[in-house]
């Protein structure tokens, strides 16, 4: 059987770091075995769906390369959830309740006084006939909830946390639908993943006890379970759930240059002991993809890591990808001359105008300058297409005598500007002869 994942956001925020490694975990789950991964936009409370998440949502995926084989929205769903729904209530596993806030609010705090665990006392499924007609008349109408099976326990393999043991009559039957008629995300949920063939459920811890409850869902609909994995929560560097995890969406990482790679890289690993490989290549990636991998302690997003992983991704990415980012006419051989020295591409701006010049010129002493105007005749000379810096730097350790520092630096300050940078064997054919004779003579 193929593996079938899914991604399955609610669009009422932006896709923060923690979602994004859910997604691209159950991309990397499906690509591993040439399996299916598909977006499900979680869209039923109307009221805090909003379309510009959902464009920003498809947007972000796109910017990261989590190609989805099919998009389905539950908005678009719900003759599909009426139709269960109605099986479910004629086989007596969906029954009305009439409770407000308040009330459950009442007995769960009576239930807690008394040292009890919070459980809904099912006293709706007590109402009769007359009962419910009675609450029609009175103009109350019903939320509905789904009837726990109390003789079947609940046990799963999770991929991640081992086995899990849940007794249902530990467990409030959950509440499935508002009186409005709306959907809660639990019953839709599990006839998507039905509906949709979904194999791997992969997700994060929070939804531990959801996936209890959807179990007794997905038997009572008449289907198989899905396999569960559920991953420990990212926290931030500082080590508890920070705001500013949740503020960071991936147009901000965007903003400060940071590449898809890089976040692909890194949350690939994050939360495996497994070292971080900044590597582009994302079927071995996927290859190497493995959830027994994953350790229960919550895993450590560091935004410091994320920039050290993208400096090393810039350093590997080909002219191809990066071309239309470059500066006007910078080509090929320059961008891999100056690649190593990048953290971002767009400092690839900077290198140029090294290149192109004009640069500052350097402060020098005397004897440095006359040592200079040296390197600018023994310029002149040169055979510009055969590894000019080596030939200019061994006729002037020859003619000098300097060596080390003494002969390097200065030419690279008056050739460059800068006191570091690129390798300058690489660097100097680049730049124009007449130009690099201009800069030692000035
Ligand atoms: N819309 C749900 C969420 O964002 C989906 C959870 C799931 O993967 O089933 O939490």
């Amino acid at each position: 059987m193929t593996t079938v994942t899914r991604f399955a956001p609610s669009p009422t925020g932006k896709l923060h770091v923690g979602n994004v490694r859910t997604a691209l975990h159950n991309w990397l789950l499906a690509r591993k075995t040439g399996g299916q991964f598909l977006l499900r936009i979680d869209d039923t409370d109307a009221e805090r769906s909003r379309e510009d998440f959902v464009e920003a949502i498809r947007d972000d995926l796109a910017w990261l390369g989590l190609a989805y084989d099919g998009e389905e929205r539950q908005s678009q769903r719900t003759e599909l959830y009426e139709r269960e729904f109605q099986k479910l209530v004629a086989a007596g596993r969906i029954y009305r309740a009439y409770e407000t806030a308040q009330e459950l609010d009442l007995k769960r705090k009576i239930l807690l006084g008394r040292g009890l665990p919070p459980i809904y006392d099912r006293a709706a499924l007590k109402l009769t006939e007359a009962d419910h007609e009675a609450k029609t008349a009175a103009g109350d109408a019903p939320h509905w909830r789904f009837l726990l099976d109390h003789d079947q326990p609940i046990t799963w393999d999770d991929g991640i946390r081992g086995p899990q043991n849940f007794d249902p009559r530990q467990m409030s039957d959950p509440v499935i639908r508002r009186a409005d008629g709306s959907w809660l995300y639990m019953l839709p949920s599990a006839i998507d993943d039905i509906a949709m063939g979904v194999t791997d459920v992969l997700r994060g811890e929070d939804h531990v006890s959801n996936t209890a409850t959807q179990i007794q869902m997905f038997t009572a609909l008449g289907a198989q379970p899905p396999r569960f994995a559920h991953e420990a929560l990212l926290t931030g560097a500082e080590g508890k759930l920070s705001k500013r995890l949740g503020a960071l969406g991936m147009a901000d990482f965007r903003e400060q240059g940071i590449e898809p790679e890089a976040i692909v890289a890194l949350l690939a690993r994050l939360g495996t002991s497994d070292p971080v490989d900044p590597s582009l290549d994302v079927p071995a990636l996927a290859a190497s993809f493995d959830l027994s991998r994953f350790g229960r302690a919550p895993a450590r997003f560091d935004e410091a890591d994320l920039h050290r992983v993208n400096a090393q991704i810039v350093h590997r990415l080909p002219f191809a990808r990066v071309a239309h980012l470059l500066p006007e006419g910078m080509g090929e051989a320059a961008w891999e001359a100056i690649r190593p020295n990048l953290a971002h591409i767009d400092e690839a701006r900077d290198w140029w105008q090294v290149i192109t010049g004009p640069v500052a010129a350097s402060a020098f002493d005397d004897e440095t300058r006359a040592y200079l105007s040296q390197a600018a005749e023994v310029t002149a000379s040169l055979d510009w297409s055969a590894d000019p810096w080596r030939a200019l730097t061994s006729a002037l350790k020859d003619s000098t005598g300097r060596k080390g520092k003494t002969l390097f630096l200065p030419l690279r300050q008056a050739l460059t500007g800068q006191d570091h940078g690129p390798e300058m064997a690489v660097l100097l054919p680049l730049i124009a002869q007449d130009e690099a004779i201009r800069r030692l003579k000035a």
